[in-house]
């Protein structure tokens, strides 16, 4: 049994802007469904959903079933007006309007909440990110209001420090988590933070010729060495490609392989907990 933990099915992994075209004006089905048929080819049988404003993942939900396919959505992940996320989220300027959309998410029926708190790696800049995360305060009070409305909550976090943050104030899954430290990775585990480090948004980046090599190779090795690190500390590791993400093909194994290759021989037991963890909590 195969989950993604991590994907979005309104994205294409090549073009972002003409992917979200294709679902403008209503989810293009049959796009959906050729994504589910691969997935469901290759033995996945959970998928997380990133989230998207135009319905793409909730079409999918509804579709799902008839592939065998256990599909969960946010919805549209929610960010914060002016940093990462308003190409495929919905934005609020305060608590207030968060609160609302967190609402209105329980009123359309979200799965769970998905969080923007971070920028995300600059792959011409190895350790840099494209923006600072969200105040740790600020953090806690997102979390803390959508953990009230009896959701889990999904964060797209990166930087030791917002992972940190939200793994103090309690969120159930981390996202990406690149160039995290000591710290952050312990207070990931005292917390039974589930992390979906998505090493193929970096690990695919090889070879492809878009970005400097030795410099992705740099992040690739950086997260790698977080991966066993965590792992060695009996943390909780699930699989999420990002898949649509660029270079991240829908229903592929290249998560499973990258995972695989830090794991080694523990990979299949450490992945089964971290899915069954995932599955009880979205
Ligand atoms: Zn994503």
């Amino acid at each position: 049994m195969r989950a993604d933990c991590h994907m979005h099915m309104i994205l294409d992994g090549v073009d972002w802007r003409q992917a979200i075209a294709r679902h403008r004006a209503g989810p293009d089905e049959k796009w959906i469904r050729r994504i589910l048929e691969r997935y469901r080819d290759l033995g996945f049988t959970y998928l997380r959903d990133g989230g998207d404003r135009w319905n793409a993942g909730k079409r999918a939900r509804e579709l799902s079933d008839e592939y065998g396919i256990v599909y969960r959505t946010p919805l549209a992940p929610l960010c914060k007006a002016g940093h990462y996320g308003s190409f495929i989220g919905k934005k609020y300027e305060n608590f207030r309007e968060f609160a609302k959309l967190v609402g209105q998410a329980r009123a359309e029926g979200a799965d769970f909440i998905k969080i923007m708190i971070s920028g995300l790696m600059d792959f011409d800049r190895c350790g840099q990110l494209t923006e600072a995360g969200l105040p740790p305060e600020e953090i806690r009070e997102l979390i803390h209001i959508a953990h009230e409305e009896g959701f889990s909550v999904m964060a797209h976090a990166n930087g030791a420090r917002t992972v940190e943050a939200a793994a103090a104030a309690g969120v159930d899954s981390v996202e990406h988590g690149a160039y995290l430290d000591e710290d952050a990775l312990a207070a990931m585990k005292e917390s039974h933070v589930v992390w979906c480090p998505t090493l193929s948004t970096v690990g695919n980046l090889r070879g492809k010729g878009r970005f400097d090599e030795d410099v992705v190779r740099g992040i690739l090795e950086t997260a790698w060495a977080n991966v066993e690190r965590f792992a060695s500390m009996g943390g909780i590791l699930a699989p999420g490609s990002d898949a649509g993400a660029w270079a991240v093909p829908h229903g592929s194994l290249t998560e499973y392989e990258l995972l695989a290759q830090i794991l080694g021989t523990g990979a299949e037991d450490i992945l089964r907990r971290g899915i069954r963890t995932i599955r009880e909590r979205f």
